[in-house]
């Protein structure tokens, strides 16, 4: 009662001479509760409408649903473009005076979804506008392989299966052809983002997606940095057994071996040389009664968010998966396309990760904190999880299969699941320091950069000679920029908590049955949802902040 009274006696003014420190933190304080409990009138129902009518929209994809979608998410991002509570957030945060540290963390977020939206309209709309023209040129595009066109799942299939020399170059560089057809607009593109980003005061388009999200371009590259030494030899081994096995499969010297010859357009996925059918087990099994059954096991129970779910294939549905927090207060969705095999287990495992880091946030902290520390947190979780659905021990834990074929596929799981992060870890190497790279320099030579990037990072060869814009034909360094880095991240992440409960909660390295895991990842990950920034969090879930080491011990050692 006091304290209000003294607030009220300084917001009037009336004895400013017995200003104190104190008064005035509680009066900078008072007035951004008042900006927090008008945006939360504001945003919740908008946040709740956009998210109910993007479900529907995937769920039943009318041209009116998507409309739909399209004017609710318009909606809610047309929230932080208001310059006027910009200001008000920029002059709070400038007087350093909230001390509180909800309010604190609350102030930090919301200026930065402000300062994102603080771009003039018509950029804007100029950016949507070059992004659409060079989504059309992409979805249009088909590539020409000895005068036939093809999809690109056509081009996998042939990389992916095909013996011969000739015909593997032919697929990759018929594919390779997009580049010179977007090149251009993406340096275009490129060159505007950048524009946008000087306006609100960052150096550059990089810098700003990634500050702007909480994250510092100095911390995440000195991680890169980090994973690069400690994989970079293993990789090198990894690779010669790989070019091992491809010089005798084609045929060919290992001095031959081109980047057509790895199954992957980009060699971002494992070449299939330790070939284990992981499939023929879930056969007969019902995923989603599996994955209920598991969660339940660990003390998270996911029945509500089943009950609010998709689950299977329909027309006109997504064919896709994702999961959803539709209100930040309990309604949590995924949406699948569920079949019995590995690839539908190891997504229900990882949507449902995403699905309970939503449902168990702490419905007590305010809305702009129920929310994940970071996206690629709650990839880490969804990570986690999805990786069992191809490990024996878990297999066999949850009765999938016995003891004995789980012996028997235990080393080869173990080898390709390795080689599927090394292949993984090392793209994604060239995807953060090529992007980094040319948003510092849109106007170097960017097919010489790419080049070298994936010859340092990958260990492919180019081929001789080659100076085409085979940058440009990653959709991701068009339409999805800065963001690659968090899939890695998100893998990292997932390994420091694995090996933290593996030490710390339980015995078991399935977590079969173990609700101790449950109790630690509701208390120390789920609850605190983003009220600590997402290394402060990550310290205090496992004493260490986030390191490529756990990534490393599990996978390279
Ligand atoms: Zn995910």
């Amino acid at each position: 009662m006091m304290k209000r009274l003294i607030t009220l006696v300084i917001i009037l003014g009336i004895i400013p001479v017995f200003w104190s420190c104190t008064s005035k933190q509680e009066r900078m304080e008072s007035r951004l509760r008042k900006f927090i409990s008008d945006y939360e009138a504001n945003v919740v129902p908008l946040y709740r409408e956009a998210a109910l009518a993007s479900w529907n929209a995937n769920v039943n994809g009318t041209d009116e649903n998507w409309a739909i979608s399209e004017k609710a998410s318009f909606g809610l991002a047309k929230v932080y473009t208001d310059s006027a509570a910009y200001a008000e957030l920029k002059e709070i945060k400038e007087s350093g005076l909230v001390k509180d540290s909800i309010l604190a963390r609350q102030l930090d977020l919301l200026s930065d979804y402000y300062q994102g939206g603080q771009v003039d309209p018509s950029m804007l709309a100029e950016q949507i506008r070059m992004e659409t023209e060079i989504s059309k040129k992409y979805s249009n595009f088909r590539a020409t392989v000895n005068g036939t066109e093809l999809t690109d799942n056509q081009v996998e299939e042939i990389l992916r299966n095909s013996t011969s020399s000739k015909e593997l170059q032919t697929a990759w560089e018929g594919h390779k052809m997009i580049g010179p057809v977007v090149a251009e607009d993406i340096i275009t593109l490129v060159k505007h983002r950048n524009t946008i980003a000087r306006e609100i005061g960052f150096s550059n388009y990089h810098e700003m997606t990634l500050k702007l999200s909480g994250q510092e371009p100095a911390e995440v590259t000195e991680i890169f940095d980090e994973l690069d030494n400690l994989t970079r030899n293993n990789f090198a081994e990894l690779k010669n057994e790989i070019d091992a096995y491809f010089a005798k499969r084609y045929k060919i010297g290992i001095a031959d071996l081109r980047p057509w010859h790895y199954q992957n357009r980009y060699f971002q996925e494992a070449p299939e040389i330790y070939p284990v059918d992981f499939d023929k087990y879930y056969e007969n099994q019902d995923p989603v009664k599996l994955v209920a059954a598991f969660y339940e096991g660990i003390g998270l129970n996911v029945d509500p968010i089943i009950a609010n779910s998709d689950l299977y294939e329909k027309p006109g549905k997504n064919q896709h998966a994702f999961s959803t927090d539709i209100d930040r207060a309990g309604d949590v969705r995924t949406l699948d396309n569920v079949k019995p095999d590995s690839y539908w287990m190891n997504t229900l495992l990882h949507e449902l990760g995403h699905g309970v880091y939503s449902w168990y946030n702490d419905r007590n902290l305010p809305f702009v904190l129920r929310d994940a520390a970071h996206t690629f947190t709650t990839e880490a979780v969804a990570n986690m999880f999805g990786r069992f659905a191809t490990d024996p021990r878990w297999m066999m834990k949850m009765g999938i299969i016995d003891d004995a074929e789980s012996q028997k596929i235990a080393e080869v799981s173990k080898k390709s699941l390795r080689l599927q992060m090394l292949v993984f870890s090392r793209w994604a190497q060239v995807m953060y320091r090529f992007e980094k790279s040319m948003y510092e320099n849109p106007d170097q030579d960017l097919n010489q950069l790419w080049w070298n990037t994936v010859e340092k990072y990958q260990m492919l060869a180019k081929p001789e000679g080659r100076n085409m814009p085979d940058w440009a034909t990653k959709i991701h360094v068009a339409l999805y920029p800065c963001y690659y880095h968090n899939y890695l991240l998100g893998e990292l992440l997932a390994s420091q908590w694995y090996s933290y409960i593996t030490t710390n909660i339980t015995q078991d390295q399935s977590f079969v049955g173990d609700k101790a895991v449950g109790a630690y990842m509701k208390q120390k990950i789920f609850m605190p949802g983003s009220r600590y920034k997402w290394n402060e969090m990550i310290e205090k879930s496992t004493g260490e902040k986030l390191t490529a080491k756990y990534y490393a011990k599990q996978f390279v050692e």
